[in-house]
Order: structure tokens, then C-alpha cells, then sequence
């Protein structure tokens, strides 16, 4: 199997040169030369599977130069009911997406499927911590090392150091606006203790971490010196081990190939949702794909209009559902890709487009870049957005009427898939995070605190190793010098 890129100047590629990249040389995202395709008959043996198997045969279509007993041994090593512990009351761990049925009204059923029971307690953690257990074999192999180097506003940050921790041949430095994240999700970060973990508390907002990140990016001599890699969301490997939870979803909801699921996914930088368009490509009979939003609603727009407008940061909220809260959405090229029938002529204009004026409109009105809008129900796509208002109330609904505490985004999920459903297609909503982990928000809509599971109780109260700096690039850098002696 080998890799292109969207931009289409950069030369072919395997799965494990691109595991440890980001963008292509050309600036593009890469992408599989063509979707493997997946049979009826393997799909009616994947049924029998348990997800790590189901894990492996997914993975050994796009990473096929990996010897297949190492992806195998990855993939068992990785989904275990240890790693996925973090179950509720009914959940079975060695399940890893346990499924759930919300609610059955009329012969339409929401179904839920709870990707949050890793160690971070967010969906983030069902792909890092493949990935950390990747990095480990790929840098083993050739007795190499590797330093993450990321900004993070909360869930990623923490995924990635959950699943780097301990790793050999990997560390991570991970700068976080000081004081800015949730108590939670700082003693998440700040209480681990492993020595080749960095936290970076910098003075400033998110985009000054940001900043940060781009300007040692840019500085080619130093990345390849310190041999500084990233772990963001456009990450191939991150894509791929999504597509095994979608497969996951439709066996465990269905009992023939015949039958269709449709799937609402919380979205922010179309990472998640990007994974659910794979697996339709590669045959998976998925009806519908439903990109919920909060207020930040870039993509709601584009599905609604087909008007891609990226926003600036003066129009970017914050919001109580902050893991959705982008102007942008990273992946977004590929599905775009795909949508301009893989021309990467007219990808690169319209990407030139988002440069110079912002975003495209593929409407088909007159004055619009283009009309490929008329071809996005041959994807299934649709879409929808939830407000402040309508997760609080969706909170105490589902609460009341189900005795279930979902977070934030899962909340947003259920409002927009409640406007998407149809009698024999079982919806099922991605539950991406545990209410505990936006506990402000889950006081508010109900008068108490989230439940925490076994082993968070008093997370706030250990001891927490972490540094504050300047948002000084100078200064970080040579942090990085003298920690990776
Ligand atoms: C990251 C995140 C999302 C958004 O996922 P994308 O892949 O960026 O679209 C949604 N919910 C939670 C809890 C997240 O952490």
C-alpha cells in the first residue's frame, strides 16, 4: 500500500515513513493510493472477532509493510479491558466500545458508542495509545528517538502523554496555556511523573502555544537536530485506528450485512468523522455520517451550503464543549480530496483558496469556486450544530429520561442525530468524552458533580511536575536542547 498526497507533489510513500511525519513535503495530507475494500464474506467474519483481532485485520490493509505477526502483537497489546477500564455501571471492558441503546421511539433508535473508557477518559486515547505503542517499534527497529513536541488546549496533550509514557526512544514536550485548562485536565497532565514526560505551562493563550509550535517547526535545522516530531490530528496512523471503531459499531448494531448504521460524530478538526468516510470507502455500509458542531459551526456550514469559510480567531468561541472549538478543520482536505474525484490540480486551488480569501464555496451559484456540493449526499454526509442551551438540556433529558450523565460533546452528538433519524437505521452517536472531564458544565446542567471513575477520585491532590515559561520560543527551544542531551 502506498501513500499520495492531496497536493499530489510528493512522491509515494509506506505506512511506516509517513507514521512518524505530518504533512507531506508539498503541504498536503496523504492518503492511500485507493481504499482497500473489504468483502461481504470478511465482513461476516470480522462479526466473530474481538477488537483487537477486528484491530488487526483493519490495520494490516493499510500498513502493509509491517510484518503481520508485529501488527497483531501491536494491536493486542494495545486493546486490552486494562488499557479500556474505565467502564460504567452495564459497560463490559473487554468490549473496548461498549454499545449502548438510548433511546427507541417509533422504530428509530439512538444507540451509543462509548469511545471514552481509555486512560484520559476521551475518544483521543482509542488512537494514541496505538500510536505510542507504533513509535516504540518503529524507533526499537532502527535504535532510533523521537521527541513529540505540541501545543495543547486539553484532550490531545494528555492522550498523547498517556500513550508515550514510559516509552522508549520517545519523549514528549507538551506546552499548555498556564492556568487555562480545567483543573482536571491539568492534574491529568501535570501529575504524571515519568521522566520522559515535559509539561510546559506557558504564560499565555492557546495560540501562543500554538505560535510556539509553528515558529520550531519552521526552523528545519533544529527539528531535524533535536529529531522533533508531532503527533497531530492529521496523523495518518491516528485515521486509521479510528476506522476500526466505525467497523466495531456497525457489527456490534447489526445482525446482516444487509442492514445500514448511520453515525453521528462530534467534530471539530474532522479527524474522527474523516475515519467514518474511510470505512464507508472501503465498503462499509454506513446510510448516513453526521458531523455535529457547537457554535463554532465551520463545518455545519459547509455541509448545509457548501461554503468552506475558515474562521478567524476573533470568531472562534469558547465554548463548554472546548475539544470542538476550531476555525479550521485539519482533515478536512481529505474528504475534499476525495470529493473533487482525487483531482489534485483542483484540491491545490481550492487549498489556495483558504491561503487567499479565506475558504471556497462549491455551491455551484453564480460567482461560486465550483459545484461539487451537488455530489456530497453520494458521501452521506450531513450535518447539524447544538448551542450552549441545547447541551444543557440535552444533559438533563438524556439524565432524566435515561439515567445516563453524558459530557458536553456526546451531548451535541445526541441533539443533531435526534434530527437525523429514520425508522431501520440504527443512529449510533460516538460518545467521545466522560462527563467527568467537563464537570463545570455537567454542575450546571445538573445541580451536581459528574461521577468519576475508580481511580480519579483525588486526582487534583497529587503531587504535579510541570515548567512555567515565557511564551518565548528562544527559551523553549533550549529547553529542549538541555532535556534531550
Ligand atoms: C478531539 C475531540 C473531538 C473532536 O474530534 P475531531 O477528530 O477533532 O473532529 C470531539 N470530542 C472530544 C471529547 C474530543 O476530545
Amino acid at each position: 500500500m502506498q501513500y499520495v498526497s492531496t497536493r499530489g507533489h510528493a512522491a509515494a510513500q509506506t505506512f511506516s515513513h509517513i507514521l512518524l511525519g505530518g504533512l507531506a513535503p508539498d503541504g498536503g495530507l496523504y492518503l492511500p493510493a485507493e481504499y482497500p475494500q473489504v468483502s461481504d464474506a470478511e465482513l461476516t467474519h470480522w462479526r466473530t472477532l474481538s477488537y483487537a483481532d477486528l484491530a488487526f485485520e483493519v490495520l494490516k490493509k493499510f500498513a502493509t509493510d509491517i510484518p503481520e505477526a508485529d501488527l497483531k502483537a501491536l494491536a493486542h497489546k494495545t486493546y486490552t479491558a486494562d488499557v479500556y477500564r474505565n467502564v460504567r455501571a452495564g459497560e463490559n471492558a473487554a468490549q473496548i466500545t461498549p454499545l449502548r441503546v438510548l433511546e427507541e421511539k417509533n422504530g428509530k433508535k439512538i444507540v451509543l458508542q462509548a469511545l471514552s473508557n481509555g486512560p484520559t477518559l476521551a475518544f483521543k486515547d482509542m488512537a494514541m495509545q496505538l500510536l505510542g505503542n507504533l513509535f516504540e517499534y518503529t524507533l526499537a527497529k532502527d535504535n532510533a528517538e523521537l521527541n513529540i513536541f505540541g501545543a495543547t488546549s486539553g484532550d490531545t496533550g494528555s492522550a498523547a502523554e498517556y500513550a508515550m509514557r514510559g516509552k522508549k526512544g520517545v519523549r514528549v514536550f507538551m506546552l499548555s496555556p498556564y492556568k487555562k485548562m480545567s483543573a482536571f485536565q491539568t492534574a491529568q497532565m501535570f501529575s504524571l511523573q515519568d521522566p520522559n514526560i515535559f509539561n510546559i505551562a506557558v504564560k499565555g493563550v492557546f495560540d501562543d502555544c500554538q505560535d510556539m509550535v509553528k515558529a520550531v517547526s519552521n526552523d528545519h535545522a533544529f527539528k531535524a537536530a533535536k529529531k522533533i516530531g508531532t503527533v497531530n490530528s492529521i496523523n495518518w496512523a491516528r485515521v486509521v485506528a479510528q476506522v476500526v471503531y466505525y467497523f466495531r459499531g456497525y457489527l456490534s448494531a447489526t445482525t446482516s450485512n444487509d442492514q445500514k448504521v448511520s453515525f453521528t460524530v462530534p467534530s471539530g478538526n474532522f479527524g474522527n468523522i474523516c475515519a467514518g468516510h474511510i470505512a464507508r470507502m472501503m465498503g462499509l455500509p454506513i446510510d448516513k455520517l453526521v458531523a455535529a458542531t457547537n457554535e463554532n459551526d465551520v463545518l455545519d456550514e459547509f455541509f448545509r451550503t457548501g461554503v468552506y469559510r475558515v474562521r478567524p480567531s476573533s470568531e472562534t468561541y469558547h465554548t463548554s464543549s472546548p475539544s470542538m472549538d476550531i476555525s479550521k478543520a485539519s482533515n478536512f482536505e481529505r474528504f475534499i480530496y476525495d470529493l473533487t474525484g482525487r483531482d489534485s490540480k483542483r484540491l491545490s486551488a481550492l487549498f489556495h483558496l483558504v491561503e487567499t480569501k479565506g475558504g471556497f464555496d462549491l455551491s455551484g451559484k453564480p460567482g461560486s469556486d465550483g459545484d461539487e456540493f451537488h455530489k456530497i449526499a453520494e458521501y452521506g454526509f450531513c450535518s447539524g450544530k447544538s448551542t450552549h442551551d441545547d447541551r444543557l438540556a440535552t444533559i438533563r433529558d438524556v439524565q432524566k429520561n435515561y439515567g445516563i450523565t453524558v459530557d458536553t460533546h456526546t451531548a451535541d452528538g445526541i441533539k443533531v442525530a435526534r434530527e437525523y433519524l429514520t425508522p431501520d437505521v440504527t443512529m449510533i452517536v460516538l460518545e467521545t468524552a466522560l462527563p467527568a472531564k467537563f464537570n463545570e458544565t455537567i454542575r450546571e446542567a445538573l445541580g451536581r458533580d459528574a461521577e468519576r471513575p475508580a481511580g480519579f477520585e483525588n486526582i487534583e491532590a497529587l503531587p504535579q511536575k510541570f515548567e512555567v515559561m515565557d511564551a518565548d520560543v528562544a527559551q523553549v527551544k533550549a529547553y529542549i536542547a538541555a532535556h534531550t542531551e
